[in-house]
């Protein structure tokens, strides 16, 4: 059965790994679903069929204008996390 996949999630994860490793912050799993959570509130979803997904995702992920955006919305995340720790950030803003 096809399901539906959001590629901003994958995308998500592998810019906070990205970024997350240059910072000083708590790196528990709690911190990294907060973060995975306030930058996906934000940012545009990209669904697509599972059984697509993996080349639809090489396209997605050479869109450097979205990169640009990830990356923004990524970073103030870690630093929104990072210096309020173990909070659901999501509501307190
Ligand atoms: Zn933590």
């Amino acid at each position: 059965m096809t399901q539906l996949v959001n590629l901003m999630e994958e995308t998500v994860f592998n810019k906070i790994d990205e970024l997350w490793t240059n910072t000083e912050y708590c790196k528990c799993e709690s911190c990294r679903m907060d973060i995975a959570t306030y930058a996906l509130n934000r940012l545009p979803p990209q669904y697509v069929q599972s059984l697509k997904g993996k080349v639809l995702y090489r396209f997605a992920s050479q869109q450097t204008q979205s990169d640009v955006d990830v990356t923004v919305v990524v970073e103030k995340a870690i630093g929104i996390v990072g210096n309020a720790p173990h909070r659901n950030t999501d509501q307190t803003e």
